[in-house]
């Protein structure tokens, strides 16, 4: 009889050279995709599935089906077109199909004889005279022998260079058979067996070796959309992990020290005063949830969402002043220095008259600014710190810090986030957290994503706002556009031309707005332009920014360096050149910069034609709808979740086999199981959050 691994041989501490085929330099190999014990290669899951487990008769196939065919070779030539290639035509009596390979070898070629038996699996595609396979996995037969296939469909899994889809499959093979007989207990289910009930849950096992080798008679179909019973269990799973962890970080904080903010008010009410506008009824309860987490002697973690323009920034001050009242520090920080800098010049006309020290900081400070900046923040001198993510280097040291506000946070990642909660931490105490977006999520995600964080929502605009009047027109009515552009500035209004480009790249960005300046100039002789990117100088683009507020400027042409919270009231015109290049909740972001005023104002959406379905879907959401909350949502279903929440690009919240959007129907039994976990499991939390997130992505940890 085998021996029973003990429960210290548990699979998640059975390293993977337990395997065979594993030395070191295959485990080398294996740990870059996060395997490290034989419960990773469990939890390594295949992203997709492929049906070798029929040989498709020739006569039936259709473009586009991925199949396995099998035949005899007729014959095989190579063609001088446009591009050198071998075609090798094949059949099995009851059709034909053409196999065409661009990479070829003699030798592979001569292998191709008239009458031998082969086999292959690949895309079938119309060829210019008969279906076609282009480079398919292929394997020369005895043309007697007979038609094998695989029992089951085969999984493919992400892999990395040097490890293959093979060794992947033959290690899977080897870790399920831990599951089987005598094994079963090595592989604990941190479930608890009530709550599988009572969700209707798959039993772990089960699920396991469904995904890894689903049957003959999956569907290929049904398991790509993740939608089988097997998929969901596992989807839950890692949900509640990632829920759980941030869960963790919450609870964390809820046992951590922070400096009770309580003033006078004194500087608040003052502040308010100055204003000339009265605070909306929203403002007015975010700002009091905000008072009543500031008077804990916990720290506060709360995100503060609102759609553009709604007025997070005045929501922000009062914060601030709430925490220069009581005797600390705030630290202020935007994702774009542009942001920054007007943060700073908001912040330096409203308290003036109030006698608070502001100072600014960002990574293109220099010399004796620099350090007098340094030295302000260190001494204790300066009471409010505003700048971009360089305010949370090293060497910037608080003397005091009570408060650190994030603006549009979702420019920046949950691990970057995360890490600045550690930002002025003094033996237990930390400093308050205010986090503020304009990229609202439906409340499901948001469990998800900042389930660390509590939540306010600030729901209304301020009274008077028109929503934007939005307009589609192509590119060959330029020359139209402009002319409407130079009519409205020369009646008084300002306007915003934004140049796009689909490269990331800034200097590419950079030169075509100048080169729009230019071409913009020659037709519009009577305008007094500006121009704002990434690449000027601070001080440049600082005063290109103040010259255009001052109305100084007509119209200020633009890369998407204005993107993020630049506020001019009264410019009330602004195109959008190529916007079916930019994301939907890009677009809303920026289309924000106009109708702050009272004035109505209008956005053009000057498009290059001709455009995909995707894309002429996006902008008829942005002419429809103007709630930020309804384009997010759009924005989700047409780019998924990831890329909306830039969480695509810092791979945070990449998932092994759930998917937001897909399971956002989960999301309410995840909050549910957690909830019940931590209650009554506490042991099993743990084990679940690093059996899906692994040891280095343990936001519990950060
Ligand atoms: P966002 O939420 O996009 O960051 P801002 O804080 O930049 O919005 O505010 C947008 C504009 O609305 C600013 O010009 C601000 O002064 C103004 N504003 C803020 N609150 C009010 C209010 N209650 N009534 C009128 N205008 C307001
Ligand atoms: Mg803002």
């Amino acid at each position: 009889m085998k021996k029973v691994p003990e429960p210290s041989s548990q699979l998640d501490t059975l390293p993977v050279t337990a395997l065979k085929g594993v030395g070191p330099r295959v485990a080398t190999r294996l740990e870059r995709l996060g395997i490290r014990t034989v419960q990773d290669v469990l939890f390594h899951l295949p992203m997709r599935y492929e049906d070798r487990t029929r040989v498709v008769p020739m006569g039936a196939l259709r473009h586009g089906e991925h199949v396995v065919v099998q035949g005899e070779v007729d014959l095989a030539e190579v063609r001088f077109g446009r591009r050198r290639s071998l075609l090798v035509r094949i059949s099995d009596g009851t059709g034909a199909l053409t196999l065409r390979f661009f990479h070829f070898n003699a030798a592979q070629k001569a292998g191709f004889e008239r009458g031998r038996g082969i086999r292959c699996y690949g895309e079938v595609r119309t060829g210019a005279a008969t279906l076609e396979m282009i480079h398919p996995e292929y394997q020369l037969i005895d043309s007697q022998e007979s038609i094998v296939a695989e029992d089951h469909l085969t999984p493919v899994y992400p892999a990395t260079g040097g490890v293959h889809q093979l060794t992947l499959r033959a290690l899977t093979e080897q870790a399920l058979r831990y599951l089987d007989g005598d094994h079963t207990g090595c592989l604990a289910d941190w479930l608890p067996a009530e709550l599988v009930t009572e969700f209707k849950m798959t039993s772990l096992l089960a699920a396991l070796r469904y995904v890894h080798r689903p049957p003959t008679n999956a569907l290929v179909e049904s398991l790509s959309e993740g939608s089988h019973p097997a998929q969901q269990r596992l989807a839950f799973e890692e949900l509640l992990a990632h829920h759980l962890s941030l869960r963790r970080v919450r609870q964390r904080a809820s046992h951590a020290a922070a400096p009770i903010l309580k003033g006078s008010r004194k500087l608040v009410d003052t502040y308010i005063k100055s204003l000339p506008f009265v605070l909306t009824a929203a403002q007015q309860c975010v700002n009091s949830e905000i008072q009543h987490d500031l008077a804990r002697p916990h720290p506060m973690a709360r995100l503060v969402q609102g759609d553009v323009g709604s007025g997070k920034t005045v929501v922000a001050a009062c914060a601030a002043l709430t925490a220069v009242e009581a005797g600390y520090q705030v630290a202020l920080m935007a994702p774009t220095e542009l942001l920054a800098e007007q943060h700073y010049r908001s912040f330096s006309e409203w308290l003036a008259a109030l006698d608070v020290k502001l100072v600014w900081h960002a990574g293109k400070s220099k010399g004796k600014a620099r350090e007098a900046a340094l030295q302000a923040i260190g001494s204790g001198a300066a009471a409010i710190a505003i700048g971009t993510h360089a305010l949370f280097q090293e060497e910037v040291v608080f003397a005091k810090l009570g408060l650190v506000i994030i603006d549009e946070q979702h420019r920046f990642g949950v691990h970057q986030r995360l890490a600045l909660r550690d930002k002025g931490r003094e033996g237990k105490s930390r400093p308050h957290q205010l986090v503020m977006t304009a990229t609202p999520i439906p409340r499901t995600l948001a469990m998800t994503v900042y389930a660390d964080l509590d939540t306010s929502v600030i729901d209304e605009l301020p009274l008077g706002r028109e929503p934007v009047k939005t307009v589609v027109i192509p590119q060959d009515r330029r020359e139209e556009v402009i002319q409407s552009v130079n009519k409205a500035c020369l009646s008084g209004r300002q306007a915003y031309w934004v140049c796009t480009l689909i490269e990331e790249s800034e200097v590419l960005q950079c030169q075509a707005a100048e080169k729009t300046v230019e071409l913009l100039a020659g037709s519009l002789p009577g305008l007094r332009i500006g121009l704002v990117h990434g690449r000027q100088k601070s001080a440049q683009k600082e005063s290109m920014m103040a010259a255009f507020k001052a109305g100084d400027l007509d119209l200020l042409v633009a890369t998407t360096v204005i993107e993020v919270g630049v506020d001019v009231p009264n410019a009330s015109l602004m195109i959008i050149e190529n916007p079916e290049r930019l994301g939907l909740a890009q677009l809303h972001q920026l289309r924000g910069r106009v109708g702050r005023g009272r004035q109505q104002s209008s956005c053009v959406l000057l498009y290059q034609p001709p455009l995909s379905d995707n894309a002429r879907d996006r902008l008829a959401v942005l002419r429809e709808s103007s709630d930020g909350f309804e384009i997010a949502r759009r924005d989700m279903e047409l780019r998924g979740p990831g890329e909306v929440l830039g969480t695509r690009q810092t791979g945070e919240m990449q998932f092994h086999i759930a998917d937001l959007l897909r399971d956002e129907s989960l999301l309410g039994a995840v909050e549910k199981a957690a909830t019940r976990l931590l209650d009554s499991h506490p042991g099993n939390v743990d084990p679940l959050i690093r059996r899906w997130l692994g040891e280095s992505v343990n936001y519990g940890e950060v």
